[in-house]
């Protein structure tokens, strides 16, 4: 079934997707493309849709016939203090990010189309017992250890055991021909690819690279409660990690000498807000950085150049403080703290950048070849074009990087 292309099948591509919220209708739906000989990829997500999204759903159109995307809040996946109640649910706009696909596809003969939008109630996904986030709540959970007790998963224990009951439930009604995650979430295809190989799911496991804001910044449903002030220093995530890959493509490959570039910039970032105002400073705490075995995500004291390492962090943007008259503090009034995750893979072939971070966390342009003593800073620099222009640039830089993960283990 996996053979047939979007192209080998002609049948009349849907114009509008069906919004479904009941398990029954859904798997009658998946048994007519079935019967059909249609493909379906299957884009799973918590709604709040980004562009990170919809390239997953773009990428889903080209490799299959028939898209289905599910929205659900999952509620096992969040922690019992996490932001559960106020995850961001703009159910309308979503569905009209999706009409807009559908149009997109519908002027592309390549294209499959998206006909499904599953929707389903937590009575439903979870019939026998209520939902819990407890450690040693009860109910009928998928773990995959030790993979999920590691990094994400130390920070937030129930967060894989969520994570991989629900797509284990998605997959099994659905029963998608591929199943479509983000790079930007490493750690989670990890344990998907690792269920999915452990249980026999008959799904293959597609990856999409992170899509980022022109400034690097990962997007992510989350970014809204941010606000002007922590959205301006929430990129010294990523700057620590390209910190790294500059060290790497600068022939270090220990752990301490590589990591020591990413909690520079990171140290630095945070002294220099510490010693701003009240008003005027988005201070952070460090959750970590971790340089992890691209085959096992087990930590690395040494890389391999041959196989390169996922170079991976977690910061913790601290509320604001002293918000100020008519200031965007973001959804929520800026009173949440907010997690921000990112990865980029550590290689030979994407460690030949251009730009590195600064350690007081402005860009650097750099010339391959140029030694530090040839760095210019462009924090200050009155050229904004230029500025503009390499931000773009660092975006697509970030965006190589990802692309660089194709050559990992079961792409
Ligand atoms: P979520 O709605 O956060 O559960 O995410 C649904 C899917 O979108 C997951 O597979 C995520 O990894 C993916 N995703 C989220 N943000 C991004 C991004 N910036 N780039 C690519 N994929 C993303």
């Amino acid at each position: 079934m996996r053979n047939i292309s979007p192209t080998h099948v002609k049948a009349p591509k849907p114009k509008l997707y069906q919004v479904c919220r009941q398990i029954p209708k859904l798997r009658e739906l998946r048994r007519q493309a079935l019967l059909e000989r249609q493909t379906v990829g299957f884009v799973p997500t918590m709604g709040a849709l980004h562009e990170g999204h919809l390239a997953l759903v773009r990428q889903a159109a080209r490799e299959n016939h028939r898209v289905y995307v599910s929205i659900y809040v999952n509620p096992t996946q969040f922690g019992v203090n996490e932001d559960l109640a106020s995850y961001p649910r703009p159910w309308g706009k979503d569905l009209d990010k999706l009409s807009a696909l559908c149009e997109e596809f519908n002027q592309d003969e390549r294209m499959g189309q998206i006909t499904t939008i599953f929707a389903p109630k937590t009575r439903d996904m979870y019939p026998n017992l209520p939902p819990t986030s407890e450690v040693d709540g009860k109910g009928s959970f998928v773990t995959i250890t030790p993979l999920s007790s590691i990094l994400e998963g130390a920070s937030r224990p129930v967060f894989f055991r969520g994570v991989a009951t629900v797509v284990m439930k998605l997959l099994n009604i659905v029963q998608p021909e591929k199943v479509y995650f983000g790079q930007k979430d490493v750690q989670q295809t990890y344990v998907v690819r690792r269920m999915i190989e452990d249980f026999h799911l008959d799904t293959q496991i597609r990856v999409g690279p992170t899509v980022r804001e022109s400034d690097g910044l990962a997007l992510s449903s989350r970014n809204v409660y941010l606000g002007a002030r922590r959205r301006a220093v929430a990129t010294v995530l990523l700057k620590a990690l390209v910190n790294v890959q500059y060290a790497f493509g600068h022939d270090k490959r220990r752990r301490e000498d590589l990591l020591v570039a990413a909690y520079q910039v990171a140290a630095n970032v945070q002294d220099r807000e510490r010693n701003l105002l009240p008003a005027e400073r988005a201070r952070f705490d460090l959750d970590y950085f971790s340089l992890a075995d691209p085959k096992t995500m087990e930590e690395l004291e040494v890389v391999n150049p041959a196989e390169g390492a996922i170079l991976s962090g977690a910061i913790k943007m601290l509320p604001i403080e002293d918000p100020q008259e008519g200031e965007d503090t973001g959804l929520g009034g800026g009173t949440t703290a907010v997690r921000l995750i990112d990865n980029i893979k550590l290689d030979l072939l994407s460690s030949r950048h251009h730009l590195i971070p600064e350690l007081d966390g402005s860009w650097s342009g750099l010339t391959p070849q140029a030694g530090p003593g040839r760095i210019r800073k462009i924090g200050n620099s009155k050229d904004l074009d230029r500025n503009a222009r390499k931000r773009t640039y660092l975006a697509q830089r970030a965006a190589d990087l990802d692309r660089g993960e194709a050559g990992f283990p079961g792409e």
